[in-house]
């Protein structure tokens, strides 16, 4: 009988470790979502609702013999998984993948949303959107950002105003890269505000119209249509905080040792936003993590011992494209980190936002 390896949670780690283990052992994916949502194009998905449907992709289509059970577990612990249902999924092997969220429309809105309700959402908060003449951005972070490049890109006639407390774009990442982003920003006509806090929130609720002001730390008065929150990550780690498996840290992560077990265990693994190394809390880092940890998995399927290990990096990378036709990066050389071109931004990111590499991971023709 093939061994069982259960998967919690179906990201850009989860979904990429379930794939690759399908055929080598007996794989089940938990997951509460219909669908893979591809963080990286729901930005898109909100202001072009006709597009919307490329940053979703069908649990169904991704494994060919495991199975999929639309789920949320609630305790983990060294034998296996409960869930929500009350159901309990036994496992040889385990692999903690359930990531982070992050406020509407970066994210879904809620945990276990249908393909079709996530689309009515974008497409109601599109409704809303379409009719604000000025759109205030809470979070001048890479999301805020993109938010307000992608808003621009549909309607250039559009006032977007972003505020953020910090003093600084992007800090952490190259001079020269930082002031790039601040000239295409500025060329598109988008009012940043740094160092600038607001004395409340907006009254209205966030992605729904309705004009309101808000005042600044310093006095002034802001006149908006409709606002966005882009800050406020929150690491999906609320399952294990009954202490079945290890502690959290402070920031709700879970330690791992080099080969990315948990620690303590050998035959379970975390890997992506929930872990806690220094590692920026990014997809590229969580499909890095897959690849080790699959690595891992299949020695130990075959009986070897596991070898492959993880050099986690602060080193900030990024690709933020300002709409479809303008961008800032910066990403590792040989040499170390170094900026990119617009030009690669589009190409690496900007065009279609990953949706051709996940088109192929879950079998979209
Ligand atoms: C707008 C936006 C753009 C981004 N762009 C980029 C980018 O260009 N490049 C980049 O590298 N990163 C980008 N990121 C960051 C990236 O999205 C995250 O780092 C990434 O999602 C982390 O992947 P993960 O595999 O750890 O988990 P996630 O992708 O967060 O997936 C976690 C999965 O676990 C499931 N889950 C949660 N709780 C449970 C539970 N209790 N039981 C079962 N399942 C559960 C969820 O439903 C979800 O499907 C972006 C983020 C945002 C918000």
């Amino acid at each position: 009988m093939n061994q069982t390896v259960v998967v919690v949670g179906g990201g850009y780690g989860g979904s990429l470790v379930a794939k690759e283990l399908d055929s080598e052992a007996d794989v089940t994916l938990i997951d509460p979502r219909e669908a893979f949502v591809n963080a990286a194009a729901s930005l898109r998905a909100l202001t072009r609702p006709h597009w919307a449907h490329n940053a979703f992709f069908p649990f169904a289509t991704l494994l060919q013999r495991g199975r999929v059970i639309r789920d949320r577990a609630v305790s983990v612990d060294p034998k296996g998984v409960t869930l929500a249902s009350g159901e309990r999924v036994e496992a040889d092997y385990l692999v903690l993948a359930t990531g982070s969220s992050y406020p509407y429309p970066a994210k879904p809105r809620h945990a276990s949303t249908s393909i079709a309700q996530q689309l009515d959402d974008l497409r109601e908060t599109h409704k809303e959107l379409a009719g604000a003449g000025r759109v205030l951005i809470l979070g001048a972070g890479p999301v805020g950002l993109e938010l307000a490049g992608e808003i621009k890109d549909v309607w250039p006639d559009k006032y977007v105003v972003v505020l953020d407390r910090a003093d600084q774009l992007l800090p952490g990442f190259l001079p020269e890269v930082r002031n790039e982003l601040r000239h295409r920003l500025d060329e598109l006509g988008i009012d940043v505000r740094l160092g600038t806090a607001l004395t409340a929130l907006p009254t209205v609720e966030a992605g729904r119209a309705g004009r309101f002001a808000v005042t600044t730390d310093t006095g002034e008065q802001i006149v908006a249509d409709i606002w966005f929150q882009a800050f406020g990550v929150e690491i999906n780690t609320g399952y294990l905080a009954d202490g079945s498996l290890s502690p959290l840290t402070e920031q709700n992560t879970i330690p791992v040792t080099e080969r990315l077990n948990v620690q303590g265990y050998e035959h379970i693994y975390a890997i992506g936003d929930i872990v806690a190394l220094p590692d920026p809390k990014m997809a590229s880092y969580a499909m890095t993590h897959a690849d080790i940890v699959v690595k891992n998995l299949r020695a130990q399927l075959a009986g070897d011992q596991p070898d492959a290990v993880h050099t986690a990096t602060s080193e900030r990378r990024i690709l933020l494209p300002l709409g479809t036709r303008t961008g800032i990066g910066q990403l590792p050389t040989p040499d170390g980190v170094a900026a990119v071109t617009a030009e690669t931004v589009y190409e690496r990111k900007g065009a279609d936002l990953f949706t051709a590499r996940f088109a192929s991971r879950f079998g979209r023709a």
